[in-house]
């Protein structure tokens, strides 16, 4: 077993991420592997930096893919804008806005939590009184998909907030990008991070991320370097940064990056648009699917993902069980996370996942799983 090659099965991919990529993006990682610093790279770095920048609909220049999976660009996000001693104000309703909590008391934040029931959206007037007694917070950071429940905050409301508040606001958006709208400069986002493997449906290893000129003259301003050499934005950018001359920060990951850039094609050939009113369809296939098996939703219509659905386990159902069935039909689906554990299944519909035949299939297969 050991030596020889792994060969995995075609799995229809419906949980938390990964999603499904297509042969096209698999095929582009297979491209033939160059220096990262060949003057073709560098190009094709400026290719995929502008694709980013039309995708996160921003004209940012600090825009590119963090060398890391999503919580990679989540921890250079909050490594970057955080000094030890600031404050910040942190939305948690779910297991991302809890690692966000995490990640910033171990660099020293001050850290105020606006907590929110898991399976509803950040409660804006809360965070908006939680700012108003703490004047001297100096990022909000929320996030706009959060997968463990999936609910979907409104970002554009809590961005605004952070700009009358005088605050940055940090957005992860590692769920949101690319299946439901995302408007960097709109909304005036300051930073946001994202990652490849939902509904960009490329392989997981990359992580998007774009900041604001307001975000870059913080970093600019710390009183220290960022403690990790490997995050620090502004030798990063040595690497990312325009101006033809590029230095050696880091080997980027050359393969992965191709796949990117060839999802990145993709999608703009559907068109932004176009993909977020697809998810927005099969999301309203599932919910019909789901109700004909009598299967009750936990977020409350207008607070619910396409992307990201949790749907109740009903009484006396073993769930383990189910879930295994399912993946003996090729169908992944994901578990409860945190205190959801046991009470939902977690149904994605991601990028390439987002199918009519994708709901048709775990329409299916949840039928005999459940009879
Ligand atoms: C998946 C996810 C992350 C973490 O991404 P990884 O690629 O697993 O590190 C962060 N935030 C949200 C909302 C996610 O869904």
């Amino acid at each position: 077993m050991s030596n020889q090659g792994f060969y995995p099965p075609q799995r229809l991919l419906m949980g938390p991420g990964p999603s499904n990529v297509s042969r096209r993006v698999l095929e582009a990682t297979a491209r033939p592997t160059i220096g990262h610093l060949d003057p073709l790279f560098v190009d094709f770095m400026d290719a995929t930096k502008g694709l980013l920048q039309w995708l996160f609909r921003t004209d940012n220049a600090l825009t590119l893919p963090v060398s890391g999976p999503g919580t990679a660009g989540m921890e250079a996000c909050f490594a970057n804008l955080l000094e030890p001693g600031d404050e910040i104000v942190i939305c948690r309703n779910g297991a991302f806005g809890q690692r966000m909590v995490e990640m910033s008391e171990r660099m020293g934040a001050r850290v105020v939590v606006v907590d929110q029931d898991w399976g509803r959206a950040v409660d804006v007037d809360a965070v908006e009184a939680a700012l108003s007694v703490h004047p001297d917070a100096r990022i909000l950071a929320f996030v706009h998909a959060e997968t463990s429940t999936g609910a979907r905050s409104d970002a554009r409301a809590l961005a605004r907030l952070a700009r009358e508040h005088d605050c940055l606001s940090l957005m992860d958006c590692v769920t949101s990008l690319g299946g439901i709208p995302v408007e960097l400069d709109a909304w005036e986002v300051d930073a946001a991070y994202a990652g490849t493997q939902k509904c960009l449906s490329c392989p997981p290893g990359l992580s998007p991320v774009s900041l604001s000129e307001r975000a870059a003259a913080r970093i600019r301003a710390r009183e220290k370097p960022v403690q990790s050499w490997f995050m620090d934005f502004s030798l990063v950018m040595s690497y990312w940064g325009g101006g033809g001359k590029r230095a050696y920060h880091h080997t980027a990951p050359v393969n992965a990056l191709y796949g990117l850039h060839e999802a990145l094609l993709v999608l703009q050939e559907e068109g932004l648009e176009a993909s977020w009113a697809r998810h927005e369809r099969v999301h309203g296939e599932l919910v019909a699917a789901m109700e004909d098996l009598g299967l009750a939703f936990l977020v409350p219509a207008d607070e619910r993902l396409p992307q990201l659905n949790t749907v109740k386990v009903p009484e006396g159902v073993d769930k383990a069980a189910v879930r295994a069935q399912l993946l003996d039909e090729g169908i992944e689906i994901g578990a409860g996370l945190g205190p959801l554990a046991g009470k939902v299944w977690r149904v994605g519909l991601m990028g390439e996942s987002a199918r009519s035949e994708s709901v048709a299939r775990l329409h299916r297969g949840l039928r005999q799983a459940l009879s």
